[in-house]
């Protein structure tokens, strides 16, 4: 496994028409690592000029890549799969250097990701459409149509296999897609660019336009995008999903969590501690999955001494990984701050444990557990998205579950307990997209699709599994008649 020592950063360009290319206006964004705070590359900071170069390319190469039969467009994704395979310890690398997680993590976050490589590949044997003779002579089928060009925006945390939740479905289903990564983690997108092109696939058909607000808003507004997909915190999944519904787009757009583990009384202590603290301190607590709220039921408060002493044994910088940014440490600090102040207690404070060696100018948090969380305070209700587990007790698992109703967010929630009928209770009751059940992080496996409920989701859908397949095309309803004889009623 790569150390990330022995990992160097990269410039990276655009992918327009498969060749790559500053932006035109020659300006550029720095990349840098959360575990030194060095710059490690720097990427065009693009504008509209770029979008436009970048869809024009796009919509270009479209037209002979959707009248290639499905059997042969999964070909590319086929060597995609086996290349991404071979590399996929320096892609770790690369995801690790610029993402703060650890090498173990960033391998784990790409093997996720070739799962939905294998699921669009298998798209010929799982995804036959249908065909039906409705009356005498006369047969109703199913086409799947691509819709075009399409753009992929994601964000900082996964920064290989979120975007590859995306563009191999929208390509072996016949479109050319565009991808935006977030401007925080740009490199390793670049290196995924540079695989697909490997792989054999035609130029124009997957590009890549780095950059921010400026980037997103040309592709949502451009007359050519005709589908998109979003990941992101709420407040931006929740503009870039009105902006594109209001120019009539297709537009998923998933944004934050709020995730709660419900413990009760009867769980398995060793599979409920290491699930509850794997959740919420795994790549740093900055998962839309991780958990936030640990609702304890009545006497399941022995948990709370175990869960403390297992975080406390990770290790900054081997064990556990780092926060993205500056801006993301100082905003979790004063979040403890405040929760203190609040009343709650500090069972383990992640701001006393020191930076790793070598490390001192990084993004460092160690893991926070804060008890005798109230409902009504801020730890409880807004996304942390860092390494911190808020503890709300209460006496019953009603209870438990109205704290995860009255959650804005719906993305995970899950169960930990030995009883059968306690676990389907939550399962038939939560709110949330995703339920888990003696798992801390239940993100559901190809050909299972991914995706929330409530302010972390805008739009109809999943982005993965078949939630994918749907996101990415048009079902064409044909229905044909070749009959000798024309006898019949006004369906036939
Ligand atoms: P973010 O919303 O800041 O950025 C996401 C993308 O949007 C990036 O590409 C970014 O460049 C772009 N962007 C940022 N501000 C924008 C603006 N004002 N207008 C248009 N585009 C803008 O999110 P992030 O900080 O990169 O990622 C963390 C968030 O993503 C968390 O809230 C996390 O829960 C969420 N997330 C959700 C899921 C999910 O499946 N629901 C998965 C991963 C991450």
């Amino acid at each position: 496994m790569t150390t990330i020592a022995r990992v160097s950063g990269r410039d990276g360009n655009n992918l327009v028409g498969g060749s790559w290319e500053p932006a035109a206006s020659g300006e550029t964004l720095e990349v840098k690592s959360p575990y030194t705070g060095a710059r490690i590359g720097a990427v065009p900071n693009s504008s509209s000029v770029d979008v436009e170069r970048a869809v024009t390319a796009a919509a270009a190469a479209f037209p002979a890549w959707a009248a290639t039969p499905l059997k042969e467009r999964v070909r590319p994704l086929q060597r995609f799969y086996e290349i991404v395979t071979r590399h996929s310890d320096d892609l770790a690398g690369l995801v690790a250097l610029e993402s703060g997680k650890t090498p173990a993590e960033a391998l784990a976050g790409i093997q996720r990701g070739l799962e939905v490589v294998e699921f669009a590949i298998s798209l010929p044997n799982l995804d036959r459409g249908g065909a039906l003779d409705v009356s005498r002579g006369v047969t109703c089928e199913y086409r799947r149509e691509p819709l075009g060009v399409v753009a992929g925006i994601t964000p900082f945390n996964f920064p290989a296999m979120v975007p590859m939740w995306m563009f191999p479905i929208a390509l072996v289903l016949g479109n050319a897609f565009v991808l935006k990564p977030s401007d925080k983690v740009p490199l390793s997108a670049c290196r995924l660019g540079e695989l697909m092109l490997e792989a054999g696939l035609a130029p124009g058909l997957f590009s890549i336009v780095h950059g921010g607000k400026a980037v997103v808003e040309a592709l949502v507004d451009h007359p050519q995008i005709r589908a998109l997909g979003f990941v992101g915190s709420t407040a931006v999944a929740r503009a870039v999903h009105g902006r594109a519904t209001a120019l009539g787009k297709r537009a998923l757009c998933l944004g934050g969590a709020k995730n709660h583990l419900i413990v009760a009384p009867d769980a398995d202590e060793a599979m409920t501690v290491k699930g509850v603290v794997d959740s919420f301190t795994g790549c740093a607590g900055q998962r839309c999955m991780a958990a936030s709220v640990l609702v304890v039921v009545g006497d399941a408060s022995r948990f709370v001494d175990k869960i403390v002493a297992a975080a406390n044994k990770l290790e900054l910088g081997t064990t556990m990984g780092a926060l993205i940014d500056p801006a993301a440490r100082q905003r979790l600090h004063a979040a403890i701050g405040e929760a203190e102040q609040a009343g709650a207690r500090v069972l383990l404070d992640g701001r006393a444990q020191p930076a790793p060696n070598g490390y001192e100018g990084g993004n460092w948090l160690g893991p926070t557990v804060l008890d005798d969380v109230r409902p009504e305070m801020n730890c409880a209700k807004t996304e942390l998205f860092g390494p911190v587990l808020s503890i709300i007790h209460v006496n019953h698992l009603d209870q438990a579950l109205s704290l995860e109703r009255d959650s804005p967010y719906g993305n995970a929630v899950s169960i930990f307990t030995s009883s059968g009928a306690v676990a389907r209770y939550v399962s038939e009751r939560a709110t949330s997209g995703m339920v888990g059940v003696n798992i801390g992080v239940p993100v559901p496996r190809d050909p299972f699709s991914f995706g929330g409920t409530k302010d972390s989701r805008f739009g109809q859908g999943d982005i993965t599994g078949p939630g994918g397949v749907e996101l990415w095309s048009n079902l064409k309803k044909i229905t044909t008649k070749w009959a000798l004889t024309s006898d019949a009623n006004w369906m036939s």
